[in-house]
């Protein structure tokens, strides 16, 4: 049971810090987590790890030296959202770009993926690997389809390590795959864990038994046994480990033992002994082993066996120093302290200068984020029972709560002294859509937006191709970050047949607003023929019966969303015509900003 806090609201925040403040040699405070407070050497690749909070010390207990060079921490057991990260990431960047790495789960690679597309677009270089450890969670021929438990340390520790010799961005993302793929756990629980300020568990284990495989969140074990000693806990963990061990494995291994929360100290060194006894009867040498608590589940009562499997370039890396608030190792020498800009500071210094051109765009867009506002609220409640019939009901809130925080933040840049541009407003919107909105629209949205906003940028005029351009980075955004193709039912449905619409009509010469009402009539015909797809994709993929017959949330919202812009810009359109009949490009959408944009 959680029982220290003032507003279980604010556990997370507080709680982040309070340990920043006991561990400022260490770590500093930025807006999303943590970064190292200590001088970091110019041109060393940053390994950015995170998830949600509740797993100390993963995440923010192992930032320092020689590991991790900062930490997107997220509410509790929920992803960062991408704005987070990506504020983090560019907090902790030395100039030798960022690798980012978490556990595998869905909410943090659509929000830590957004983060890339966006640190990526900016000329940040920025990769991912997935801890993808847990040999409960899919079977060894779906590797990349496993969820990521204590195998974290593992992967971190030799990214982390890397970074510190001075290797460059390809060489620490070779190493931490490596790592990965040679790494394997395995969970054991006997009891569940609680959320501040919660009634309940999140999930319980009956008396007496123990849930072989339950994920650090609760997510469904593989198999309930009944309380098994010491002796026979160690076997039954070594024995389904070794039958997963990877290829070319060798007979050197690491091996953690490590307590999920509740698992007193004492126990975990008990089971450690049985555990490597086994393994060095099964002919393997143990290598610098760790037992104690690593990655934890706040009070759940479980450990958990993992085994990295090492080659001489690995083994050099695991046995580098270290030095965090929570995982220490060999000797570094001590590192002066640095100055860190507060985030206030940092959002000061990042004054713009809009064109004319873009500002005028920047208001434009505000102004069709309010109509896009405008049409979820019309349909909230249906857009809600759609989702509910195969997800979980939440589309009409979330799309809500999303375009509400983006038409608040895009007002906000268009208030500005001398306005904002195109890619300021959008950028803007896109993060607040993004971190309000939750769920995987909000983040495929937010994401999409935003990608919108940096394809029009900051420019002297803009024409119809800019549009286009627009258009394409915004289905592009969706497609890479969500993955999802034509016929997994899901917004990518309504959304590529869009995009060839409008840029068909845009080439054969249409002008931006003929293009997108065309655009827009082929995302309503094919939001309204995902009725007759089964789900691929999504929350709703297991119940890909029931959604048969009845549209895609998703592709329908945006197809409602599509019509309500090209309804817009073509009344702005004709108002604007009237007043002002000298176009310099008659390919614009809105004739004022080929003007400004001649000025400029
Ligand atoms: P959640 O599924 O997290 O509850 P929402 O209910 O807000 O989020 O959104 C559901 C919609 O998200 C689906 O109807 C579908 O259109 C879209 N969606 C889900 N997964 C993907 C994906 N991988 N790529 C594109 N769209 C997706
Ligand atoms: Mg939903």
């Amino acid at each position: 049971m959680t029982q220290i806090f003032d507003n279980p609201a604010d556990f997370a925040d507080e709680a982040l810090d309070g340990f920043v403040a006991a561990n400022r040699g260490y770590v500093a405070r930025v807006d999303g987590g943590v970064v190292r407070s200590t001088e970091v050497p110019a041109g060393q690749v940053a390994l950015v790890v995170g998830g949600g909070s509740g797993h100390y010390p993963a995440f923010a207990g192992l930032v320092g030296p020689g590991l991790a060079a900062a930490s997107a921490c997220g509410n509790m057991f929920a992803s960062p959202a991408a704005g987070q990260v990506y504020r983090v990431a560019k907090a902790a960047n030395a100039g030798a770009g960022v690798l980012l790495s978490y556990g595998n789960y869905a909410g943090d690679v659509l929000h830590f993926g957004q983060a890339q597309l966006r640190l990526n677009a900016e000329g940040i270089e920025t990769r991912t690997v997935l801890v993808t450890d847990d040999i409960a969670s899919a079977p060894l021929d779906q590797l990349e389809m496993r969820r990521g438990i204590a195998g974290d340390l593992a992967v971190f520790k030799i990214a982390g390590a890397a970074a510190e010799a001075g290797l460059n961005l390809d060489d620490v993302e070779r190493l931490a795959i490596r790592t990965n793929y040679r790494t394997r756990s395995l969970g054991v629980a006997f009891d569940g864990c609680t959320l501040p300020g919660a009634q309940a568990p999140l999930f319980s284990v009956p008396a007496g038994q123990m849930s072989l495989g339950l994920g650090i969140h609760g997510e469904p074990g593989i198999s309930e046994h009944p309380m098994p000693t010491a002796s026979e806990l160690a076997e039954l963990l070594v024995t389904r480990l070794l039958a997963d061990k990877p290829d070319d494995a060798g007979n050197r291994v690491v091996a953690i033992v490590n307590g999920l929360g509740t698992v007193k100290y004492d126990e975990l060194f008990l089971l450690f002994g049985k555990i490597e006894k086994l393994l060095v009867a099964a002919g393997l040498t143990v290598v610098e082993p760790e037992c104690g608590e690593l990655v934890t589940s706040l009070d759940m009562s479980g450990l958990s066996l993992t085994l990295l499997w090492l080659d001489d370039e690995l083994e050099g890396y695991w046995a580098a120093p270290a030095d965090t608030p929570a995982f220490r190792k060999g000797n570094l020498a001590p590192r002066a302290r640095r100055e860190l800009a507060g985030p206030e500071a940092a959002v000061a210094s990042d004054v713009e200068h809009p064109t004319a051109a873009s500002a005028a765009l920047g208001r434009q867009a505000a102004a069709v984020l309010g109509q896009v506002r405008d049409v979820v609220v019309e349909h909230e409640e249906e857009l809600g029972s759609l989702d509910a019939i195969a997800g979980d009901g939440d589309h009409g809130i979330g799309m809500r709560r999303g375009v509400d925080a983006a038409v608040a933040a895009a007002e906000q840049a268009v208030a500005n002294d001398g306005g904002a541009s195109a890619a300021r407003v959008l950028t803007a919107a896109g993060e607040a859509w993004s971190e309000r909105a939750g769920g995987t629209s909000g983040a495929l949205w937010g994401s999409a937006v935003i990608a919108a906003g940096l394809a029009l940028g900051n420019r002297d005029s803009y024409t119809g191709e800019d549009a286009a351009a627009a258009v394409t980075a915004f289905v592009d955004a969706i497609t890479e970050l969500g993955k999802a193709e034509l016929g997994d039912k899901t917004m990518v449905d309504a959304l590529l047949p869009f995009r060839d619409a409008f840029l068909t009509a845009f080439d054969d010469g249409a002008p931006v607003g003929g293009s997108l009402a065309a655009a827009a009539a082929a995302a309503k015909t094919a939001a309204d023929r995902t009725a007759d797809l089964r789900p691929l994709k999504g929350r709703a993929r297991p119940l890909a019966e029931k959604s048969l017959g009845h549209a895609d949330p998703g592709a329908v919202s945006f197809a409602l969303i599509a019509a309500r812009i090209s309804a817009h810009l073509d009344t702005a359109h004709k108002d604007t015509a009237q007043k002002d009949t000298a176009h310099t490009d008659n390919r614009l959408a809105n004739p004022e900003l080929a003007k400004q944009g001649a000025q400029a």
